[in-house]
C-alpha cells in the first residue's frame, strides 16, 4: 500500500513487483508462482476509508479463487490482513493467533541476514559481521529487525529513514542516525537497502563507498544495466529477489501440508544463504554478474515448473 503519483506509476510498479515475485519464489524452489497487490491510495486517507480499500482489496482477490493468496508487504501489517480476510480466504500473513504465520518482515530480515553473512564471507573472507560497518536504509518492519539482528551479533550499525520518529529505535541500539542522502556515500562493509525500490542508479552507484549491497527492498535497480554497473565498481550485489525471500519462504510453510510450522520456518529461511552462494558460484563459472545468474537460475526453474 503506497501513495504514487499517477495509476500508471502504480500499475509500472505493480508489475515490476510481480516479476520480482516470480523470480524470488523460482530461485528459492518454492512451489508458488508470482504475483502482486498494489493498493493506491489517494491522500490524505483517514482510518474508515484505509478499511474501505483494504475491503475493496479483498473483494477482488476473492474473484481470483486462490489464484492470488495475498499476504503483508510494505503499507500493511497483519491487522490489515485480517481486514481483508472478512471479504476472502486467500489471505497469509495472519496473526498466529487467527491461524496464521503472523508478520512476514522479521523473516524476511532474518534471510537478508543470511544474504549478508553469504556476502561478506565472498567479497572480504569471513561471514561473521562482528565489527563490520553495516548502513541500513529504511528503518521500517524488515530493515529494524535487520538492525536488530546485526546489532546482536556486534555489528556497527548506521542507520537512516525519511521518518525521524524511528532515530529513538536507533538510539537504543546504539546505531548512528544518519540522513538517507549520506547513508548513500557512506564508507562502510555493507550498505543495506531497507526502504523502497529504484536506490540504485547511475548516479547513486559511482557515488557508494561500500563492497556489498545487500537488503530487503525489493526492485532496487533503477534499470537492468546498474547490475553492471555495480560489477563494474566491484561492489557485490546481493540480487534483492535472493536476499529478500525469507517472508515468502516462511509463508510456503503456511500453505504447505500439514500447516505451519516455525522450527521448519526457520531452517528453510537460513537457507538463504545457500541460495546466495549458489547464484555467487553460478556467477563465478559463467563470468556473469550475481544478477544475471539468479535471473539465469529464476528462468531455468520456471521451464522446469512449465
Ligand atoms: P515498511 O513500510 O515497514 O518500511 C519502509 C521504511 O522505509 C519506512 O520506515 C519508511 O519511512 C522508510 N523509507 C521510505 N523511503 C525512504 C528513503 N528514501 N530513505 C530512507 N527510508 C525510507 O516496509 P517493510 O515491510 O519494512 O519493507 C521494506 C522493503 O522491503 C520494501 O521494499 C518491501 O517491498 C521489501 N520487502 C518486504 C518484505 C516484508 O516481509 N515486509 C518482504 C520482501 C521485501
Amino acid at each position: 500500500m503506497w501513495r504514487y503519483d499517477d495509476t500508471r506509476a502504480a500499475m509500472r510498479d505493480a508489475l515490476r513487483l510481480s516479476r520480482a515475485m516470480t523470480y524470488k519464489s523460482a530461485v528459492a524452489g518454492l512451489p508458488l508462482g508470482g504475483g502482486k497487490g498494489v493498493i493506491m491510495l489517494p491522500g490524505p486517507v483517514d482510518a474508515r476509508r484505509r478499511k474501505a480499500a483494504l475491503r475493496d482489496f479483498g473483494d477482488t482477490v476473492d474473484e481470483l479463487n486462490g489464484k492470488y493468496v495475498t499476504a503483508e508487504d510494505v503499507g500493511t501489517s497483519a491487522k490489515d490482513m485480517e481486514t481483508i480476510a472478512q471479504q476472502t480466504k486467500h489471505v497469509t500473513g495472519l496473526s498466529r493467533r487467527r491461524g496464521g504465520s503472523g508478520d512476514p518482515s522479521p523473516w524476511t530480515a532474518l534471510g537478508v541476514d543470511a544474504a549478508i553473512r553469504a556476502s561478506l564471507e565472498r567479497k572480504l573472507g569471513s561471514g561473521d559481521p562482528k565489527g563490520r560497518t553495516v548502513v541500513v536504509s529504511g528503518m521500517g518492519h524488515v530493515g529494524a529487525a535487520l538492525a536488530k539482528l546485526l546489532a546482536r551479533a556486534g555489528a556497527e550499525l548506521v542507520v537512516t529513514d525519511i521518518d525521524r520518529s524511528k532515530k529513538q529505535l536507533a538510539d537504543q541500539l546504539g546505531a548512528r542516525w544518519v540522513t538517507p542522502a549520506r547513508a548513500l556515500t557512506l564508507s562502510a562493509d555493507v550498505f543495506a537497502p531497507c526502504a523502497l525500490g529504484g536506490v540504485l542508479d547511475h548516479e547513486s552507484v559511482p557515488a557508494l563507498q561500500v563492497p556489498i549491497v545487500a537488503g530487503a527492498a525489493n526492485n532496487q535497480l533503477a534499470d537492468d544495466p546498474v547490475a553492471d554497473l555495480l560489477a563494474e565498481r566491484g561492489i557485490l550485489w546481493a540480487p534483492d529477489f535472493v536476499a529478500n525471500a525469507g517472508g515468502i519462504i516462511n509463508i510456503s510453510v503456511e500453505l504447505a501440508r500439514g500447516g505451519y510450522d516455525p522450527d521448519r520456518a526457520r531452517r528453510k529461511v537460513e537457507g538463504v544463504g545457500d541460495t546466495m552462494r549458489e547464484v555467487y558460484d553460478l556467477a563465478q563459472s559463467e563470468g556473469d554478474t550475481p544478477f544475471s545468474a539468479a535471473l539465469a537460475l529464476a528462468h531455468r526453474r520456471v521451464d522446469e515448473a512449465h
